[in-house]
């Protein structure tokens, strides 16, 4: 039987079906301590793989390089997300006034006044509901993502 345990590195390479090597198969085989430290880093790998990241990679620059993608589509999200609801309620409310400028010229400006508002309040109450859903789920990728950082060290 080895003496030599197996390093972490070699342990997390095994758990994760990674490619190993002779030694490393026969070692964890007829070693009962570094069997069971296999099986807590499958369950902690799989806690780990059930969190938002779509891929788990042990490449920490391509899990950089994933979250890097997130963070674009998220801002490039975001920008639609914020101003969507703005510019179609200025449409919406630009096509009828336009169009019944002459009727609308008779009624009292207050009204519009009140529609406008009310548009505005639910324009903004769509944008911070959006923005804040974004951000949680950033948060939560980012978590991970320093999570597996960790892992590394
Ligand atoms: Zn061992």
């Amino acid at each position: 039987m080895n003496i030599t345990h197996l390093t972490e590195l070699e342990i997390q390479d095994y758990a994760t079906d990674a490619k190993n090597s002779e030694g490393v198969v026969s070692h964890i085989e007829s070693c009962e301590s570094c069997k069971n430290k296999v099986v807590q880093y499958r369950l902690l790998f799989s806690e780990i793989k059930n969190s938002p990241v779509p891929a788990f990679n042990f490449n920490l620059s391509e899990v950089v390089l994933g979250q890097l993608q997130v963070v674009e589509q998220a801002r490039t999200g975001w920008v639609f997300a914020k101003y969507l609801p703005l510019f179609v309620t200025v449409i919406l409310l630009a096509f009828p006034l336009y169009f019944y400028r002459d009727v609308l010229a008779g009624i009292v400006k207050q009204t519009q006044v009140d529609v406008l508002c009310t548009a505005i309040v639910v324009a903004l109450t769509v944008v911070v509901y959006q923005s804040t859903s974004l951000s949680k789920k950033f948060k939560r990728q980012m978590s991970t993502l320093s999570m597996i950082d960790n892992l590394q060290h």
